[in-house]
């Protein structure tokens, strides 16, 4: 698959900071392109709060690279990731091991094989320490959620106090096609705006304070030691605010004012507001809903919700510490930084979310890197493949309040035809996606002939 490049003349080393699934696939890419490598690791000599070993690649938490179903949104960025030539999914599925659905991986062999890996290859060079400035020059910083302090600092000095969060506070995301609009109804406070921009889940009195008691029992994820201290400092989610009193998210942000239900034609005891995540307005975020509920209670307490009973998250609430730049103002389409053209940023550090994301981060930051030092065109994967969603996603300028976000079916436009089977809707998508990449890859120089 892969085209070789070299010429006649060296080329230009390149400096990837971090060894972790974004890192060691950006630099495998490079390397094997014939690239030279530097690539900086600081762990065994100081460590993360999160990591327990010096292997690269190291998973944090679960051991699930999420679904091999080829209609899933994941089930396409894998297919995706396997027409780009991901080196780090290839050796997934070598240290697979049998998980219903899903693409699980043995945690020390995976890790394992990534390091033998990337240690043997000719054109990497690794340097176990840390790296506390970000460089100049072509480089990709691939240093993870618990970037650094050093290294946080540098890019805190270049992108700005707009530019870099320290904590990931995100409400979760629907599919706009599973909200019931019998119930449901489109309307911006005051009629502001176009005057409906929101869709607004009503609720009358009792359906309010059984959903406050369910909402103030639900069970919570249980924090690390290392994030509490940061966490709940910027915003509340929404289970610490219900707890205050049984009408302060009636005051907050499930406050009624402006709004009238269609159905009763009154002003609703409380709503729950849903603003568009995109302008193809696929997808809603629920206004105000940073949460800390475990997935499984957000999917129960939520769909008490009228308009939510049968909702599909696409993506769930969540609040953890997460270091990451705000991509939308800081980043282009190749990951390559607006401050410092050439420094390119991989991986959860640019505002996507979960493993394959990071690795698929790895891949277009490696592979652009390549073109800019070849001088060949940018890769740029068109918007209705799941990869070229997220990373046009976490690109636009007009994104506003960014949080990281993980791929996901409503990212991408709709289709030319309306297709109400959400099974037939999503295999359409895989296919477009996979079309579309192929297509894409066809005529670029890196993967012709
Ligand atoms: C606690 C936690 C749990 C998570 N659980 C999941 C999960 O279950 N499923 C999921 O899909 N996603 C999960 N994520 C999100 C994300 O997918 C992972 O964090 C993923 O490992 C990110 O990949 P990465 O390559 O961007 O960073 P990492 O894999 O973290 O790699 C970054 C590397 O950079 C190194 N480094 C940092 N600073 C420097 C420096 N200055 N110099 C040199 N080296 C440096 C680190 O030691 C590390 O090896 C979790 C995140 C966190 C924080």
């Amino acid at each position: 698959m892969h085209t070789s490049l070299e010429g006649h003349r060296p080329l230009t080393e390149v400096t990837v900071i971090g060894a972790g699934l974004a890192g060691c696939e950006a630099a495998l890419q490079l390397a094997s392109r014939g690239a030279p490598v530097v690539l900086w690791e600081m762990r065994p000599h100081l460590t993360s709060p999160a990591h327990s070993t010096g292997l690269f690649a190291e998973l944090v938490c679960s051991n699930s690279f999420k679904s091999l179903d080829p209609s899933s949104a994941t089930g396409s960025l894998k297919t995706e990731l396997g027409l780009l030539g991901s080196f780090l999914l290839r050796i997934a599925h070598a240290a697979s091991i049998p998980a219903g659905g899903a693409l699980a991986v043995d945690r020390y062999r995976f890790a394992n094989l990534v390091t033998k890996t990337v240690e043997a290859h000719p054109s990497i060079r690794v340097v176990r320490d840390e790296c506390i400035v970000v460089p100049d020059g072509h480089s990709i910083i691939a240093t993870g959620p618990l970037t650094s302090e050093s290294m946080a600092n540098s890019l805190f000095e270049l992108t700005g106090t707009k530019g870099l969060s320290f904590y990931d506070a995100a409400a979760p995301v629907i599919d706009t096609l599973t909200v019931d609009t019998d119930i449901a109804f489109l309307q911006s406070r005051y009629d502001k705006g176009t005057g409906a921009d929101y869709l607004n889940c009503p609720m009358d009195r009792d359906e309010y304070e059984h959903f406050i008691s369910a909402l103030v029992g639900a069970k919570r994820v249980v924090h690390k030691n290392f994030e509490t201290s940061e966490l709940f400092a910027g915003c509340q989610p929404v289970e610490e605010i219900a707890r205050k009193g049984a009408d302060s998210l009636r005051f907050g942000p499930m406050k009624p004012v402006g709004l009238t239900d269609p159905r009763t034609g009154r002003r609703p005891w409380a709503v729950v507001q849903l603003r568009p995540e995109n302008a193809s307005r696929t997808a809603f975020n629920m206004v105000g809903f940073q949460t800390n509920l475990t997935f499984s209670e957000q999917r129960r307490v939520f769909s008490l919700i009228p308009g939510l009973k049968d909702a599909e998250f696409l993506r769930y609430g969540v609040m953890h510490r997460n270091t990451f730049v705000n991509s939308p103002v800081m980043l282009d389409t190749t990951l390559s930084l607006h401050a410092r053209p050439g420094v390119r940023i991989a991986g959860q550090l640019n505002g996507t979310e979960g493993y394959l994301e990071s690795i698929a981060g790895g891949v277009i930051a490696g592979l652009n890197c390549f073109c800019a030092i070849k001088e060949l065109p940018s890769l740029v994967l068109p918007v209705t493949s799941a990869l070229g969603s997220l990373i046009a996603y976490i690109t636009n300028p007009q994104t506003q309040e960014f949080q990281p976000m993980n791929v996901n079916w409503g990212l991408v436009p709709e289709l030319d035809e309306r297709v109400r089977s959400k099974r037939l809707r999503y295999e359409a998508y895989a296919t477009r996606a996979k079309n579309s990449v192929s297509s894409t890859l066809s005529r670029h120089p890196l993967f012709e002939g």
